[in-house]
């Protein structure tokens, strides 16, 4: 394994690697990059193929996080940590402790968070050994679950796409299509139909799909809904599902959903343009969970949260502004402004 040779290093401030032989915790901390505050991200339990699999994926996920917080306007970096290994079996009291050493070790240069494969009660664990850890706030309104926001966050995004693209964010009779109730889509979706919209969505959890159609969704089968005949597609379950064959089949005019690295490549954000499909960069609509988590540990709590998370829709605008002024991508547009912010230090949005 070469840190240094890995097609996701991109100069990296830091990879630290841990390994606990008497809890079995193997993991890996990435900080990609800290201009604008201490890396903050959350920690992820997967049972990678092998430890390559395991670099990649930090070193991805850290530096996704240093774009999605400089345009969110946070004081924050990019990290991210990953725990090799199965969490229904390898998840312990012990390795969860080990792993707060391991991240208090750190001093402060990173702070982990809730992700997949790992819960709020596994972050409390954790806290137990160091302090640098967020989405843990006893009484607060989702306690410490960041998902509401996240769904909160691409509702407004939804909003400014549709304003854009045809003058009005009016949502009622607008169709969407949500891929993934889960956490997020979930929320998204009574968030919608509150407002009118005639939501369709598909989960390959049947639970997951009957809680959908509980809450006014019409539920359709999972292999229809990237080619389902609506206005708006909200993809909200896992990465990759813009690839080079699903972008051709998609009939919505805009594109704009919660799941991380929606795009296989770059290059489908450039197809969904030539297409004249106005996709919202998932690393911008989707952060309102960082904005929840950064306000659980600052102060001014869950009141700032609500409003720092018009950022939202105001990045976006910007951003489908640039694009259709200049030809490139929604995509190109959101990673050069977020540059400009934590590289360049052109625009310090922070707060
Ligand atoms: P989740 O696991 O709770 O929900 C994902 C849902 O997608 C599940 O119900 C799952 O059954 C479903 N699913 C998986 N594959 C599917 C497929 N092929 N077709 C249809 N449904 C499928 O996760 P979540 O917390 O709701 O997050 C959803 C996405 O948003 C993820 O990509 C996550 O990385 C991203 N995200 C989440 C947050 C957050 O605050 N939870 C923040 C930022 C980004």
């Amino acid at each position: 394994m070469s840190v240094f040779n890995s097609s996701h290093y991109d100069d990296h401030e830091l990879v630290s690697f841990c390994q606990d032989a008497r809890s079995g915790l193997r993991a890996i901390v990435a900080v990609h990059n800290s201009n604008l505050g201490p890396a903050l991200g959350g920690c992820r339990m997967f049972p990678y193929a092998n430890d390559d699999h395991a670099l990649d994926d930090v070193l991805r996920l850290s530096k996704g996080m240093t774009y999605k917080s400089a345009l969110a306007g946070l004081p924050l970096g990019g990290g991210k940590a990953v725990i090799i290994g199965d969490p229904a079996s390898l998840k312990s009291r012990d390795l969860l402790l080990a792993m707060g050493q391991f991240v208090n070790d750190l001093g402060g240069r990173y702070i982990t968070a809730e992700d997949s494969g790992t819960t709020v009660t596994d972050l409390k664990i954790i806290a137990e050994r160091t302090s640098y850890v967020s989405g843990v706030v006893e009484g607060g309104r989702f306690g410490g679950d960041p998902s509401p926001y996240t769904a909160q966050g691409v509702f407004l995004g939804i909003k400014a796409a549709l304003a854009f693209k045809h003058g009005s964010d009016d949502l009622s009779g607008v169709r969407v299509a949500v891929q993934g109730a889960g956490a997020v889509g979930r929320h998204l979706i009574e968030l919608l139909i509150a407002e009118g919209a005639i939501v369709f969505a598909a989960d390959v959890n049947v639970k997951h799909c009957q809680l959908a159609q509980q809450s006014g969704a019409v539920v359709i089968p999972c292999d229809h809904i990237m080619g389902f005949d609506t206005d708006v597609l909200a993809p909200c379950a896992m990465g990759a599902s813009l690839n080079a064959d699903s972008v051709e089949i998609i009939r919505a005019g805009i594109v704009a959903g919660a799941a991380n690295n929606q795009l296989a490549s770059n290059a489908q954000g450039e197809r969904l343009l030539r297409r004249g499909i106005l996709y919202a960069p998932d690393f911008v609509i989707n952060a309102g969970g960082i904005i929840d988590v950064y306000y659980q540990r600052a102060e001014g709590g869950s009141t700032k949260t609500a409003a720092h998370l018009s950022n939202i829709s105001s990045s976006l605008l910007e951003i489908f502004t640039q694009s259709a002024a200049s030809g490139l991508s929604t995509v190109a547009i959101a990673e050069q402004l977020a540059e400009d912010i934590f590289l360049n230090g052109l625009r310090v949005k922070a707060a």
